[in-house]
C-alpha cells in the first residue's frame, strides 16, 4: 500500500515481481523496495549497480541476480519538450515550480528555525536547498519573465516593469505579451501534453506571461482577478469554487497563499501536473524576517507546500529576488532622488526611468535599487558618470554596453546608465514623483545587487551532474531544468 507523496512511498523499482508505485503500476516483474534500502543493497563492483541517468531514470545491469525477467529504464519519460534551446524531460508525476516572490534566504532561515516550516524544512532536508544568482535588476517581471523563458533579459526582453520607448519617447508599462521576445517554457510544455498551470498573485505577470497557454488546452489565472477567470479566457470556470473559497485581497500575503491554495487544489481535482505558482511580495515589502507577522504568513506557505507534497507533486522552489530595508537609522526612507542630483550639479540633462514602477505601488513607492539614466544628447557622460559613482550610496554605474554585457540585458530597453545602489539605500527620481505616505512601517524594497541572490529549493536529492552544477553558478531561471532534468526523482 502506498500513498501519493509520502516519501516512505518513494519507492525504488527492483526487478523481482509486480507492484504499484505512488503513481500507478510499475512495469511488470519488478519489486519496489524503498528507495534508500535500494540504493544501499547493490553494490556496482560486485553485483551490479543501480544508475542514474543524466534524467535520473533508474536502470538495472544484468548481473542483478534477481534482475533476470527485465532489464534497462523502468519508467518511461511521457514527454520530453524544447524551449529556447534548452529541454526538459519533467517526470510523470506532477511538477510544481514555486516563484516565492520577494523571498531573501533569511524568511526561510528564521521561519524554519522559529519551526514554522515543517514542511519546507523536511523537503530540503530529502531534497536539496541552496542559493542560486537572480536576474539584476532585481525586480519581479525580471526574473519571471526569465524563470518561464529559462534565459536571461537579453534573450526574453523584459528588462524591468517600465521602459523608455526609444521610438516615442514615452515612459510604456512593460504589461503586454508583445514585449515578450521568446516563447515560455509553460506553452512548450503544454504543446508536448501536460496539463499546465500559471497561477500567479498579481495579475500583471499573467497578462505577460501567461500568453498561450489557455490556447493549449492549460490554466491561467491570478489571485488577485480569480472571480473573473472563465473557460474561455483562462482556461477554467468557477476557479473559486474549485480553490474552495473567493477571491483574497491583493495587499495580502493570503494572495499568495490562495496561488498555493489554487495549485493544491488543481493537482488533488487531476486538473493540472505541470504548475508554475508564483506569489507576491506584499507580505516581504512589509515585514522583515522575524515579524510574528511575517513567521505566520510562512507557516501558512509551508501548510501549502505540505499540500502539493501530499498531492505527489515533485516541488521545486526559488524566488524572483530577496528584499532588504532600505532606512536610515532614524527609520526614514533611504533614498537617493538621481534625476533631482543631476539636475542639480548639471542642469536638466537627465531624464530618470525607476523600472520597479507597477500598480502596486504601496509595496514600494517605486523605490527600488536600480534606475535607467537617459541622457540628452550632448551631455558630458563621462562626468556624469563621475559625478555619480563619488555618491555614498551608489555602489556602481553602467554604461548601456556594460550593462548589456555584464547583466545581460537588452541594450534597447534600459538606459543610457544603469545605476545601482547599496543593500540599504534606493534609487528614486525626484521627491514630487515618489509619494512616500504610501508606505507602511519603513521601506524595505529590492532592484539592485543584494537582492540577486535568492533560495533554491527541490524536494529530490539532484543527480551528481546536477549537484555540481548547483554548487557553481546556479541561476534562478534554471529551475525548471533542475526540477524536470536533474533530480533523483524515481520518475513516477
Ligand atoms: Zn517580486
Ligand atoms: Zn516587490
Amino acid at each position: 500500500m502506498t500513498h501519493p507523496g509520502c516519501r516512505t512511498c518513494s519507492w525504488f523499482p527492483v526487478a523481482g515481481q509486480v507492484s504499484i508505485g505512488p503513481f500507478g503500476p510499475s512495469a511488470p516483474g519488478l519489486l519496489m523496495l524503498p528507495k534508500e534500502e535500494g540504493r544501499r543493497s547493490v553494490d556496482s563492483s560486485r553485483q551490479g549497480s543501480l544508475v542514474d541517468n543524466r534524467r535520473g531514470s533508474v536502470t538495472i545491469p544484468l548481473r542483478l541476480p534477481w534482475s533476470r525477467n527485465r532489464i534497462g529504464p523502468l519508467r518511461g519519460i511521457s514527454v520530453e519538450f524544447e524551449a529556447n534551446q534548452r529541454r526538459y524531460a519533467p517526470p510523470e508525476r506532477p511538477v510544481a515550480v514555486i516563484c516565492i516572490d520577494g523571498c531573501a534566504d533569511e524568511y526561510l532561515s528564521v521561519s524554519m528555525c522559529h519551526g514554522k516550516m515543517p514542511h519546507t524544512a523536511e523537503l530540503c532536508r530529502r531534497g536539496y536547498r541552496g542559493l542560486a544568482r537572480g536576474v539584476v535588476p532585481s525586480f519581479t517581471n525580471v526574473n519571471n519573465a526569465s524563470i518561464v523563458t529559462g534565459v536571461p533579459p537579453s534573450a526574453h526582453g523584459i528588462a524591468g516593469n517600465f521602459f523608455l520607448n526609444p521610438d516615442t519617447g514615452e515612459e510604456v508599462m512593460m504589461n503586454a505579451p508583445e514585449f515578450l521576445r521568446c516563447g515560455t517554457l509553460l506553452t512548450a510544455a503544454a504543446d508536448a501534453g501536460r496539463k499546465v498551470a500559471f497561477i500567479t498573485a498579481k495579475e500583471k505577470l499573467r497578462t505577460v506571461l501567461g500568453n498561450g497557454i489557455v490556447s493549449r488546452g492549460g490554466i491561467a489565472f491570478s489571485s488577485e482577478k480569480v472571480d473573473e477567470a472563465r473557460a474561455a479566457s483562462h482556461g477554467i470556470d468557477g476557479a473559486e469554487s474549485i480553490v474552495g473559497r473567493s477571491r483574497p485581497e491583493i495587499y495580502s500575503g493570503d494572495a499568495s497563499v490562495y496561488v498555493l491554495e489554487a495549485g493544491a487544489a488543481l493537482v488533488e481535482q487531476g486538473r493540472a501536473d505541470f504548475l508554475y505558482l508564483s506569489l507576491t511580495d506584499y507580505m516581504q515589502h512589509r515585514y522583515p524576517p522575524e515579524a510574528p507577522e511575517s513567521l505566520e504568513f510562512h507557516a501558512a506557505l509551508d501548510e501549502q507546500i505540505g499540500r502539493l507534497l501530499q498531492a505527489g507533486c515533485l516541488v521545486a522552489a526559488t524566488a524572483d529576488h530577496g528584499m532588504n530595508g532600505k532606512n536610515r537609522a532614524d527609520g526614514a526612507p533611504n533614498v537617493i532622488y538621481v534625476e533631482s542630483l543631476l539636475t542639480d550639479r548639471f542642469g536638466p540633462i537627465a531624464r530618470v526611468i525607476c523600472p520597479i514602477t507597477d500598480p502596486y505601488v504601496v509595496h514600494h513607492g517605486a523605490l527600488g535599487a536600480l534606475v535607467m539614466v537617459h541622457l540628452q544628447q550632448g551631455a558630458p557622460e563621462a562626468d556624469v558618470i563621475r559625478f555619480l559613482d563619488e555618491q555614498d550610496g551608489i555602489t556602481e554605474v553602467l554604461t548601456r554596453s556594460q550593462a548589456a554585457r555584464k547583466l545581460e540585458l537588452p541594450p534597447d530597453r534600459i538606459g543610457d546608465l544603469v545605476v545601482l545602489s547599496g543593500r540599504s539605500v534606493v534609487l528614486g527620481k525626484t521627491p514630487e514623483h515618489h509619494d512616500l505616505s504610501v508606505l507602511e512601517g519603513g521601506l524595505r524594497s529590492h532592484g539592485g545587487r543584494y537582492e540577486q541572490m535568492v533560495p533554491f529549493l527541490l524536494s529530490e536529492p539532484l543527480t551528481d551532474g546536477y549537484l555540481q552544477r548547483a554548487r557553481m553558478d546556479p541561476r534562478n531561471f534554471d529551475i525548471f531544468d533542475f526540477a524536470c532534468n536533474g533530480t533523483r526523482n524515481d520518475r513516477s
